[in-house]
């Protein structure tokens, strides 16, 4: 990859001229070749000299439909030439009010609201500031603080990384963030010895409990990642423990905001995660895979009750005031009605509940590996935790980037693979078929080999 003709690394070169990328110690590239992607074709990505990687973590988590999908890029074509954009503010226009009428139709009943934002993290920040808003127009002013789960993540804005708990995003820049009091992860791995996971929820619930106890009274809501703690490390828990949470919420009189930016639309088996557990929260956060993986947007969906709340003379200066040049950008709202007529018309839902079957047993093998502690799933949502111990379940130390070499060996053959850290998991677009996804389950086998080996 280092030969100066090879056109990867021209692109690459001119590349990193210029551009700062996400999530990257930018030094990294003088070993780790950066990646030209020219092309896209269902779950398959296609670098500059024609070498092929199945799309396993749906890149990051947004594709749902494939690569350049045909009906999504028609729908943004038309769009394209009819209305690319138009202020949102007085004015409105077709896109927005369908895909609005949609969200509301298949999400869990009482969200009948729709306020758009243009990604995930400023759809927390939308909820955070909505619901501390909510209870200042009721009277209540002292509610400004907010309860998060140990090893959540909710984005890397100010406001959304301050209800984030992974030290790597969080630690440097705490000292400008709020201080959300944290409650403990009802998070299955972290259970007790024996302990099933609907007992880690009740005994987390209890723990929730006592801090609601002390603190609703300062408290505008608790936000989570409804049963997958997704950049936390694919960490699962049982639906009780939104069931509880729910409860809770009510009988304390704070916010249930539910962030199903990573794990709405389907990735857990059902639409939404929330219906697992059949409730509905008082904020709906979603983005990612709304647009199928096209454009940014997102949406925090809540209840006619929360609006009424906002709703008042303009002298009362009850308005919520938030805004994106952006907001409800048609060709992005376009893409996701697009995206959202797919699961209309196709059995999404039961595809993938087959193609989850169907990973599930081709990992089970993996279970006996002697470095791997645990392999956990939810739909369409799959990890194996490895370990330098199997029995006390002594982690690798994260300077070895045992997860780095899996990530490279996958690229060598084939496959996107991006553990996070010592979590390797699965996240393939709904396209994925099912020789595609032993494609990837072998491919991260023979990485792990090769990851866990000194
Ligand atoms: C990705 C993610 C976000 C942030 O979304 P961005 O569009 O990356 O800002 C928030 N919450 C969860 C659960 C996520 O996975």
């Amino acid at each position: 990859m280092t030969n100066p003709t090879d056109r990867n690394a021209a692109l690459a070169a001119r590349d990193l001229k210029h551009i700062w990328h996400p999530c990257t110690q930018m030094h990294d590239h003088e070993t780790i070749p950066l990646l030209p992607i020219v092309r896209g074709e269902g779950a398959w990505l296609i670098d500059a000299e024609g070498r092929r990687y199945l799309d396993g973590i749906s890149s990051w988590w947004t594709n749902l439909f494939g690569h350049a999908n045909p009906r999504i890029a028609a729908a943004l074509a038309a769009q394209a030439q009819t209305l690319e954009h138009v202020i949102f503010a007085g004015f409105t226009h077709p896109p927005a009010i369908e895909l609005a009428e949609e969200l509301v139709r298949i999400t869990p009943p009482g969200l009948d609201k729709v306020f758009f934002a243009d990604n995930g993290s400023a759809a927390i920040e939308v909820a955070l500031k909505m619901s501390f808003h909510y209870w200042l127009n009721q009277g209540h002013g002292g509610k400004t603080r907010f309860i998060a789960l140990t090893g959540s993540y909710h984005g890397e804005t100010l406001g959304a990384l301050s209800v984030s708990d992974v030290a790597l995003y969080r630690k440097t820049y705490a000292p400008l963030l709020l201080t959300p009091f944290l409650a403990p992860s009802p998070d299955a791995w972290e259970g007790e010895p024996g302990e099933t996971p609907a007992q880690v929820a009740t005994r987390r619930l209890e723990e929730l409990r006592a801090l609601l106890e002390r603190h609703a009274h300062e408290t505008c809501a608790v936000i989570v990642e409804p049963l997958v703690q997704c950049a936390g490390g694919m960490r699962m828990y049982h639906p009780d423990y939104l069931a509880g949470l729910r409860r809770l919420c009510d009988e304390y009189a704070v916010h249930f905001i539910a962030d199903e930016i990573a794990v709405g639309f389907g990735r857990t088996g059902t639409m939404f995660a929330c219906e697992q557990a059949g409730v509905s929260p008082d904020f709906m956060c979603l983005s990612k895979g709304l647009t199928g993986g096209t454009l940014p947007l997102s949406a925090v969906l809540t209840t006619q009750h929360v609006y009424e709340a906002f709703y008042a003379e303009y002298a009362a200066g009850k308005a919520f005031l938030h805004s994106h040049s952006y907001t409800g950008n048609p060709l992005a709202c376009s893409a996701a009605l697009a995206t959202l007529a797919i699961f209309r018309d196709e059995p999404v839902l039961e595809r993938n509940r087959a193609l989850a079957a169907h990973l599930a047993r081709r990992l089970e093998p993996l279970r006996e590996h002697p470095h791997v502690a645990e392999v956990r799933q939810t739909g369409m949502i799959a990890a194996v935790e490895l370990v330098a111990d199997k029995a006390t379940r002594r982690p690798f130390a994260a300077e070895d980037r045992r997860g780095l070499r899996v990530y490279l060996h996958g690229l060598q053959h084939g496959a996107l693979l991006r553990p996070l850290g010592n979590v390797v998991y699965f996240m393939p677009p709904y396209v994925a078929s099912a020789s595609e996804l032993d494609l990837l389950v072998e491919v991260a086998t023979a990485g792990i080999e090769r990851a866990v080996a000194d």
